[in-house]
């Protein structure tokens, strides 16, 4: 428990003495004596003590300017009515009189503890209630729910001395891992995922639904599997509650504290089930956001993506098109189109079979976006047709280019076509600038008007517009 220390501010020695044989066998009381006024206030005010006791005869006079915040008995002995007045004067709230009583005094003291007790555990609610209604604004306030559970590990960590304080979000059907939402501790032990393995006590709280209090880890049972990590670590007391969004355990707000502290008190424990309680939705908010968030980029990706192939699809592919006209006509910079059309494609579908030939699509633009450049732009353009843009890339480059993907593609063995048959594409090759080109069309156009010209002179080729 934690002692009650006393400033003791008197120089007659019958008071002094009274107050030594009191103090002597009461373990719970720290008294120091002051007989030096310029220490007694610097001790005072560094807010050492909880309490002062005063002899009057001057001391009283001398000291109540500077004790005005603590609680004070003062002893009043000889004048007794001088020593009242002076005491009613300085509002001072207890007293005890000449000859001194050593219950008396323990009465005294009881009381100015209780007191202190009683107004620091309003104080404390006064905080706490100021947290929830500041919390409540913030809520109504801003749409992003990481925000909010960011404030709330934050006032926690204001409000209660501890060495660690996450919100921990538990992924749907996730069962061996957990993020952490947001946390307030120094930066190298802040982690994204923590493994349940080693958090018991987190596993306990979620498949019961309830909080789970450890008072010293080292020595509770339920830590006991993960002792040598516990050890290891500097933590005292583990508080878990549960976020329960419809009875669904959906995280909990986790709180540490480090050996030198001490347990926490029924009052920290209803607060942060507070927060917790208001933890709720903003938790659940910021799951579903995240969800969102994949689901739309997953859409827009499908967008865009032919789904045989998993190439581009041709929408994206005149959407790039005409950004990638535009800019190079702006800089001035050279645009290649390369049209492929796979050779005799209808035999391969009649020969092994639609599903075959689906294959081979699917291979074929497997081992061409495996070849081409981050930047260039690979599409389907419709059957087993495709188009390739190539930034930046003049006649010459896209000419180096298409003779590389075509000597790939010729040697390659398809998978579902075994060793039995190969692949020729045939290739038309447009580059801007050029002047029958004007419009992003036109290089298409004449990208196909030159594979046109492949095909008829024999296939297995590349045509240069
Ligand atoms: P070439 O181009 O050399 O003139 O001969 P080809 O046999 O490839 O002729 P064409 O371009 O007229 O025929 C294309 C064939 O590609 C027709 C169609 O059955 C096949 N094809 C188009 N799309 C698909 C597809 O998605 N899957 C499969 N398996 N076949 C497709
Ligand atoms: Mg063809
Ligand atoms: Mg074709």
């Amino acid at each position: 428990m934690e002692k009650c220390r006393i400033a003791i501010y008197d120089r007659k020695p019958e008071t002094l003495k009274f107050l030594d044989s009191f103090f002597r066998g009461r373990k719970e009381y720290l008294p120091t004596i002051f007989n030096d006024a310029a220490q007694f206030e610097k001790s005072l005010k560094a807010g050492a003590h909880c309490s002062v006791i005063l002899g009057t005869r001057g001391c009283l006079e001398e000291a109540v300017p500077v004790v005005k915040r603590s609680s004070v008995i003062a002893m009043v002995e000889d004048d007794l009515t001088g020593g009242l007045a002076q005491v009613m004067k300085h509002n001072i709230e207890s007293y005890l009189l000449a000859p001194f009583n050593k219950e008396d005094l323990e009465y005294k003291l009881r009381l100015v503890r209780n007191r202190q007790r009683i107004a620091k555990g309003l104080f404390g609610k006064v905080k706490d209630l100021e947290a929830i209604v500041e919390l409540s604004y913030l809520m109504s306030s801003t749409l992003d729910p990481k925000e909010v559970l960011n404030f709330m590990v934050k006032k926690i960590g204001e409000t209660i001395d501890v060495s660690r304080c996450s919100i921990i979000g538990l992924e749907q059907g996730e069962k061996r891992f957990a993020e952490v939402v947001s946390s307030c501790e120094p930066a190298e032990f802040k982690e994204l995922k923590i493994d349940l393995k080693k958090y018991p006590e987190i596993r306990k709280a979620h498949r019961l639904g309830k909080t789970v209090i450890i008072r010293d880890a080292l020595r509770d049972p339920l830590m006991k599997p993960v002792s040598a990590i516990v050890k290891s670590m500097d933590i005292k007391a583990i508080m878990v509650i549960p976020i329960l969004y419809r009875d669904e355990v959906i995280g909990s707000l986790f709180l540490r504290t480090s050996r030198s502290s001490r347990h926490f008190t029924e009052r920290e424990i209803n607060f942060c089930q507070e927060i917790a309680r208001a933890a709720v939705n903003p938790l659940y908010n910021a799951f579903l956001f995240e969800r969102l968030i994949k689901e739309k980029t997953r859409l827009e990706r499908l967008s865009i993506t032919d789904y045989l192939t998993g190439a581009y699809n041709i929408r994206y592919l005149y959407h790039r098109l005409e950004d990638e006209f535009q800019r190079a006509k702006r800089y001035g910079s050279p645009l290649g189109c390369i049209m492929f059309d796979l050779d005799y494609f209808k035999k391969i579908n009649d020969t092994y079979g639609h599903k075959a030939g689906d294959m081979v699509l699917r291979e074929f633009c497997q081992i061409v976006k495996k070849q081409i450049r981050k930047t260039d732009v690979f599409a389907r353009y419709g059957g087993e047709e495709f188009v390739m843009l190539l930034i930046q890339t003049g006649a010459e480059g896209a000419m180096v280019e298409g003779r590389r993907l075509r000597e790939t593609i010729k040697s390659h063995r398809f998978k579902a076509l075994g060793d039995r048959a190969g692949i020729t594409v045939s290739m038309g090759i447009s580059v801007y600038p050029d002047q029958r080109i004007s419009l992003s069309d036109d290089l298409i156009t004449l990208a196909d008007d030159a594979l046109f010209k492949a095909k008829n002179q024999g296939r297995d080729r590349m045509v240069l517009a």
